[in-house]
């Protein structure tokens, strides 16, 4: 019989996958491949091609807190502080909402839409202004901004510069801390200027406040409040409320911030908000109060109402 200390990577895997599932966590297997491979310094399949290695003795403890953790109902994300976005890596803690995969279609909207822009705004030295609010770990922003670089042929920094601005706004100082992280870490810091404030009602004036902006754009917390109780364990326990709570009918942030942006954004500007699926009907009210035009309601690869612009 071989002893703990002989046992090979795949029988770890096959261990835990049979702990997670006994816990009733889904895609228990996925999960523990996702967890090891992390912790193993390699990718899912560098940890197929080793699964009849010899288990590094040294792994032992820090693979045992990784499997508790797991079964205390953390996110993988947050034992491994990683997640893809937009094909982008990111780093995501306690302190960030773990992006969402219905989110990078409102990142393809805006780029889609300064990539309209771009004919007018070439002859104009202007830079294109982006404000990305409640920007979390920044993936909005950083993806944006990713794209814009490695699509314009423009390889310098200062070039960049000129041609694209993007205020990124969060109440939280611990999750600026994060998008900024995330912001180095994809190269993109210098086209990110990360600013504390609650939505748009007193960003730090950079010298010209009251310039208007091309494009508004949000996530903002959308989930009715006594509904939280019924989300996903994962969800519930550990993703930050403040970033998840939208106020009893899920609608508080969009009814702050829809009038602010109004003022803020350039008369031609685009605001492009995520919303839960039930309330497109209720946005684009809100959006037709504050006088904007062409709204739009966008539907998700579940074909839920999910992004709405104008
Ligand atoms: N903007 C971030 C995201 O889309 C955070 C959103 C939030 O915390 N509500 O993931």
């Amino acid at each position: 019989m071989k002893t703990n200390q002989s046992a090979t990577v795949g029988e770890k895997l096959q261990t835990a996958a049979f702990s997670f599932a006994q816990k009733g966590i889904e895609s228990p297997r996925l999960e523990a491949e996702i967890l090891l491979a992390h912790l193993l310094k390699t990718n899912r399949a560098g940890l197929f091609a080793r699964l009849r290695d010899n288990f590094p003795e040294e792994k032992e403890q820090p693979w045992q807190d990784y499997i508790q953790k797991r079964l205390q109902n953390w996110p993988h994300q947050y034992i491994t502080e990683e997640e893809e976005f937009y094909n982008l890596p990111f780093r995501v803690t306690p302190a960030v909402l773990i992006p969402r995969p219905e989110t990078e279609e409102l990142v393809t909207i805006v780029l889609h839409h300064l990539e309209k822009m771009k004919p007018p705004q070439n002859q104009n030295p202007q830079a294109v202004t982006i404000i990305d609010v409640g920007t979390g770990s920044g993936v909005i922003a950083v993806s944006i901004a990713h794209t814009f670089m490695t699509k314009s042929n423009i390889h310098t920094k200062t070039s960049d510069k000129k041609s694209l601005q993007i205020i990124a706004i969060d109440i939280s100082p611990e999750a600026l801390a994060i998008a900024q992280e995330n912001a180095n870490s994809n190269q993109v810091d210098h086209l990110i200027q990360f600013q504390q404030g609650d939505l748009l009602a007193a960003p730090a004036k950079q010298g010209r406040g009251e310039e208007k902006v091309h494009i508004i754009v949000s996530n903002p917390p959308y989930i009715e409040s006594n509904t939280i109780k019924s989300l996903q364990k994962e969800v519930r326990q550990h993703e930050p409320h403040r970033a998840l709570d939208g106020g009893p009918d899920g609608l508080d942030l969009y009814r702050r911030l829809i009038p602010q942006a109004a003022q803020k954004l350039h008369p031609q500007g685009l605001i492009a908000l995520e919303i839960g699926y039930n309330q497109g009907q209720a946005v684009k009210e809100l959006l037709q109060q504050a006088n904007f035009q062409n709204i739009q309601i966008h539907q998700d690869y579940q074909n839920h109402d999910r992004i709405v612009t104008a």
